[in-house]
């Protein structure tokens, strides 16, 4: 086993959604009050329709109808911090590369910009990342399982991820996760995230995104003051 460490950088890329997702949240939504079936319904219906239905709906609160809609993305390179925070959100499906079964020859980490931009801070932070990687690597040749040796990985230590979620769990996790009270990591993969689905779906995403976005922020004395930028 070599004793590589490296920094590394976050990838987001939705590979997989529903067809059409727009449409088929549409549809469901005029369903609702359609004398006629869904097919028809998927059919007949004019993007104009469908992007007055969706408004309607986002504007309205009635979100089940967006859970007919999911999308999918490979997340690589965030930190077992950031992939922590994620994993909260109870709504989504998750599979994470696991610690206990691949053994890492190579320990790829995350930098947190405020200690790149420090050289002395980064220097110390490298030897640490470098010193538990030869930690782990040691633990395993004198016997430990790997499931074992990762106890002296760090927070830092980059992951890969598999995450789905529906397009309302979606517009939640952009709400509480683009907002500036969110913290840079993660903030950064959400709007990662929210860039990918609104290349797809630019309807149901377009004001996706910190509350402030769409009114007042809920904050309080915590609020930045200052809206992130739309991408
Ligand atoms: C800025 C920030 C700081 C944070 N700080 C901390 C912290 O210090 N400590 C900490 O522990 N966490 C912290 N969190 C995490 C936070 O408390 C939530 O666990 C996380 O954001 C997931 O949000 P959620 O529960 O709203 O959403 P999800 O789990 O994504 O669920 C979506 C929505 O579904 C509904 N829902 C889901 N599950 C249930 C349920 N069981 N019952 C009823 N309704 C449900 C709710 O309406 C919920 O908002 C922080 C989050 C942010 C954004």
């Amino acid at each position: 086993m070599c004793r590589e460490v490296g920094a590394r950088h976050v990838q987001v890329q939705l590979i997989q959604y529903t067809p059409e997702p727009e449409r088929t949240v549409a549809a469901a939504a005029r369903l609702c009050y359609a004398p006629i079936d869904a097919i028809q319904l998927l059919e007949q219906l004019s993007a104009a329709q469908i992007e007055r239905l969706l408004r309607q709906v986002i504007r309205s609160g009635h979100h089940s109808v967006l859970e007919h809609a999911s999308f999918t993305f490979a997340i690589g390179g965030i930190s077992r911090v950031t992939s922590h925070q994620l994993v909260r959100h109870r709504l989504a499906s998750y599979s994470q590369q696991s610690q206990r079964y691949v053994s890492y020859e190579r320990i790829e980490y995350v930098t947190p910009p405020a200690i790149a931009g420090d050289p002395s801070l980064l220097t110390r932070y490298e030897t640490a990342m470098a010193a538990a990687h030869e930690l782990y690597v040691d633990l395993q040749q004198a016997g430990v399982a790997g499931e074992d040796a990762r106890y002296v990985l760090p927070n830092a230590t980059a992951t890969n991820l598999v995450v789905s979620m529906n397009a309302r769990e979606l517009r939640h996790f952009l709400t509480v996760r683009c907002c500036n009270r969110a913290q840079w990591e993660i903030r950064g993969l959400a709007h990662a995230m929210r860039r990918a689905v609104l290349a797809v779906a630019p309807v149901l995403f377009d004001d996706a995104g910190p509350a402030c976005w769409r009114g007042p922020c809920p904050e309080g004395h915590l609020s930045c003051g200052a809206p992130p930028p739309r991408d």
